[in-house]
């Protein structure tokens, strides 16, 4: 690899996050220190700081950085703070979660991703992350409530499993719209048994596949 994974991540947080509009310094710390290329194969190492996501087989993808920070930052994630992520993918954003402090329980539903992310996660020593492989839209009922949820995929409607399993208060982030990767990212906040409803703006993901999902 010809680039300085370092000095690519301080410029994808400067050019990509703070030239934006992500300003939680933990969320800015946590994308400064995760080695993305590590979460994508070699050939593609040295693209994996561009502004745009890559590919990381099965047709699934490892989203932009700063998809994976405005997620982040929407989801106001606190240390100790048990969090459900559906669609591990690469592992990226469950060890930028990690990093923010947060015990992370994560759903894949193709082994092979599965089995890379485990191996991955327990070399970099993220410890705090827990993977299941199973259909993310049945959430992960036995570690259940969790004070937020991720969902890394674009569904129909929000999984009524996933709205159950979220703690009171919590927040959960989804993409929601219709097939082939045009959606809208979802933000819900329950709070003393209501939930409120606001949108993020448009995003593209792969698709939720599942009982809850397409
Ligand atoms: N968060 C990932 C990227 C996610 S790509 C990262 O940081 O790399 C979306 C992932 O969701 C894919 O790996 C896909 O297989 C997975 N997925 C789709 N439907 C799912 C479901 N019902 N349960 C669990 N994972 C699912």
């Amino acid at each position: 690899m010809d680039i300085d994974p370092k000095r690519s991540r301080e410029r994808m947080v400067r050019e990509q996050l703070e030239a934006r509009d992500i300003t939680d310094p933990a969320v800015l710390a946590a994308m400064r220190k995760v080695p993305r290329h590590l979460f994508v194969e070699e050939a593609l190492r040295a693209q994996a700081y561009e502004d745009h996501p890559l590919p990381i087989g099965h047709g699934q993808t490892i989203s932009q950085p700063y998809i994976v920070a405005l997620m982040t930052s929407m989801l106001e994630v606190r240390p100790g703070m048990r969090i459900l992520e559906i669609g591990t993918g690469s592992g990226y954003q469950a060890a930028v979660l990690a990093e923010l402090g947060a015990e992370v329980y994560s759903v894949e539903r193709l082994q092979p991703l599965y089995s890379a992310a485990f191996s991955r996660l327990t070399r970099m020593r993220y410890f705090t992350v827990h993977l299941k492989l199973d259909d993310g839209t049945l959430g992960w009922p036995e570690e259940a409530p969790f004070q937020r949820i991720m969902v890394t995929a674009g569904g129909p409607d929000v999984p009524d499993p996933l709205l159950k399993q979220l703690d009171d208060p919590g927040i959960l982030i989804i993409p929601l719209g219709t097939r082939q990767r045009a959606q809208e990212l979802v933000r819900l906040v329950k709070q003393d048994g209501k939930v409120k409803k606001s949108s993020l703006g448009p995003v593209m993901f792969v698709d939720l596949i599942g009982t809850h999902g397409w």
